[in-house]
């Protein structure tokens, strides 16, 4: 690029514009019918510095024609485009061109090249500190381009650039990759060359290195004279260092001519620089000022470089030597001012490099606090995901622990009202068992008493029940003791307290009853049970002997009741059972009781129905 820049100079922007400057023949031409627009711009690519103007014609008959063009196609035209505006050395305007292909292409290859040739252009335009910023997305990029091309060139560029800024041994190292990189079949001589001339400035080899005579050798039979000529001019340059100047001046005379027709400015200021330097070494101080003036007129404007400060110092040095003392100030004057411009530049240059590592190094270490930053927040955030998820658990735990405590506790309270049914109720009967009937029995005694009201004890006592065990077998007994209860409950009110209170004896405590309804509900139960059973699996007849104490009379204390009713009815059972008997005074009261006679007064409740 630097060594073209000049070339197509008058064809300052635009594309359109290119038609205008000597090729108005092209103007209005479009692609032919049929003509493959993806081939066309291949070619043009390849053929762009070799083959210029044509690849400027087809430039112009591509944009002529670019609504027919893909987007993917556009976008290499554009990128072409670009590369021409910088080409034609129009920095200026190339520079946002390539900006735009390099930011927005669609093609990455495209974005990686327009990028590569903007380092180019901004290193030319001295604007060192965007062109090592481009470097770093450059090298950022090259692992994702395959392209083997656009890698030579971008690996090329960071060559070159790290050589600009003194990083010697970085850039032989990306010239080694170009070497590497280079197709089977293609030339590596630019990679050798901006490798070896890496090394060369980097010190660590000199022009007597063998690689040197293969690099030129290697160039000119790729057909590559000018790389060629840039190698023999390091071998040049270390042959005036060793005192060689007779080997530098051979070197490069014979092929002074051939440097001067590439019309590369840079590098025939160098041959020229190195010759004046030669033959001022060898005291032939004519060929010495042709030579330096030769260098100082070639040397690309408005830049100061390596070659013409020592040129301006070979002058100075004559016009000293001659005794041109006038000249020989203003020889000088210019000299350090470009010796002075061009260290400036070289230091610039490092600097801007150095400068672009420290950002990238900072914004980096920025990058990665970030990403730590980020790392945490994502490890809070997971914490919390996780806590929030053990605290579902816990509470799915505490659920189903306080579930099952539920469940354990509503199981243990049946089983504890089971136990304590069973514990109140006679297991055979299911009425009240002694203890419970008791309780019940004083607690609505007590009821009834506060209310006011009378009420009775009934006490009974089956009649011969041994006898029924001992004629229908135990079991057949307990059926009847179940016809018994049976036979009761159907004459019991809500209030009534029924109990066993053990064998074949039962008390009922009837609240708000007196003495004589008493009686008659005693002697209910007593007809009841005495008379023949309906059904059931027992045909056999049973009869009680019943006692009745009744509060009235009594009082209200419960002991008292039942002694005085167990009384009445051994009274009763002495008197020949199957009847009720009411105390009316208890035994210790001078056995004042009247005995009632039976409703029904049989001998036995014993007997088949
Ligand atoms: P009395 O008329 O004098 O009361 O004579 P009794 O035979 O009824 O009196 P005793 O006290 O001599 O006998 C009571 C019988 O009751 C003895 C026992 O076998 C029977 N018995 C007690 N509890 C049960 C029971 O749950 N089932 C059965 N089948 N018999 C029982
Ligand atoms: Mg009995
Ligand atoms: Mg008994």
């Amino acid at each position: 690029m630097e060594m073209a820049r000049r070339i197509g100079r008058c064809c300052r922007p635009f594309v359109a514009l290119l038609a205008l400057c000597g090729h108005a023949a092209v103007a209005f031409a479009q692609l032919q019918p049929g003509e493959d627009a993806t081939a066309t711009l291949a070619r043009a690519d390849l053929t762009k510095t070799s083959d210029h103007q044509k690849f400027v014609d087809t430039l112009v008959r591509l944009e002529n024609d670019s609504t027919r063009l893909t987007e993917k196609q556009r976008a290499h035209l554009q990128y072409l485009e670009a590369w021409q505006v910088a080409y034609a050395g129009d920095y200026d305007a190339a520079t946002p061109l390539l900006e735009t292909v390099a930011g927005s292409s669609p093609d990455k290859v495209l974005r990686f090249r327009a990028t590569a040739t903007l380092i180019n252009i901004l290193g030319i335009g001295h604007r060192y500190q965007e062109a090592f910023s481009r470097l770093t997305e450059l090298t950022d990029m090259l692992p994702a381009v395959t392209d083997p091309q656009a890698r030579l060139q971008g690996l090329g560029e960071a060559a070159q650039m790290l050589a600009t800024a003194g990083q010697y041994d970085l850039a032989a190292d990306y010239a080694e990759r170009m070497i590497q990189s280079t197709p089977a079949g293609d030339s590596a001589c630019k990679g050798t060359f901006i490798k070896l001339h890496a090394m060369f400035r980097g010190k660590r080899i000199d022009g007597t290195d063998d690689r040197y005579a293969r690099g030129i050798a290697d160039c000119q039979a790729a057909g590559e004279n000018l790389i060629a000529n840039a190698l023999r001019a390091d071998v040049a340059d270390t042959a005036i260092r060793n005192g060689r100047p007779r080997d530098a001046i051979h070197v490069l005379e014979s092929h002074y001519a051939e440097v001067l027709r590439y019309g590369y400015p840079s590098l025939a200021s160098q041959v020229e620089s190195l010759l004046a330097q030669a033959y001022w070494n060898e005291n032939n101080t004519d060929a010495a000022g042709k030579y330096a003036s030769a260098a100082v007129k070639s040397a690309p404007g408005g830049e100061y470089s390596e070659p013409l400060a020592v040129a301006l110092r070979t002058l100075y040095l004559i016009a000293r030597k001659q005794g041109d003392f006038q000249s020989a100030t203003q020889w000088l004057e210019r000299y350090m001012q470009a010796d002075k411009g061009y260290l400036d530049d070289v230091s610039a240059r490092a600097l801007a490099y150095q400068m672009v590592k420290q950002q990238v190094v900072s914004s980096r270490m920025e990058a990665d606090v970030l990403d730590r930053q980020n790392q945490i927040l994502h490890l809070q955030r997971e914490v919390d995901r996780r806590s929030i998820e053990t605290s579902r658990l816990y509470i799915v735990l505490l659920l189903t622990v306080a579930g099952t405590i539920a469940l354990w506790l509503i199981r243990t309270k049946r089983a504890q009202l089971r136990f304590m049914r069973m514990a109140r109720r006679d297991s055979l009967t299911g009425i009240c068992n002694r203890q419970h009937f008791v309780e019940r029995a004083q607690q609505v005694l007590l009821a009834s008493h506060k209310a006011g009201r009378a009420s009775c004890l009934i006490l009974f006592d089956l009649d011969h029940f041994k006898l029924v065990n001992d004629t229908y077998g135990h079991s057949e007994g307990d059926w009847v003791l179940l016809r018994v209860v049976a036979e009761c409950r159907d004459h019991l009110l809500q209030d009534d307290v029924f109990g066993r209170l053990g064998g074949e004896e039962f008390a009922i405590l009837l609240p708000g009853v007196d003495e004589a309804d008493g009686m008659k509900r005693a002697e209910l139960i007593r007809a009841a049970i005495a008379a023949p059973p309906a059904g059931g699996p027992s045909s056999a007849r049973v009869t009680a002997s019943f006692g009745v104490a009744c509060t009235r009379r009594h009082g209200a204390d419960l002991d008292r009741l039942l002694v005085v009713a167990d009384e009445a009815l051994y009274e009763g059972k002495s008197a020949g059972r199957d009847r009720v008997v009411v105390a009316v005074a208890h035994s210790g009261a001078g056995k004042a009781r009247a005995p009632v006679a039976p409703l029904a007064s049989k001998p036995l409740g014993l007997a088949r129905s």
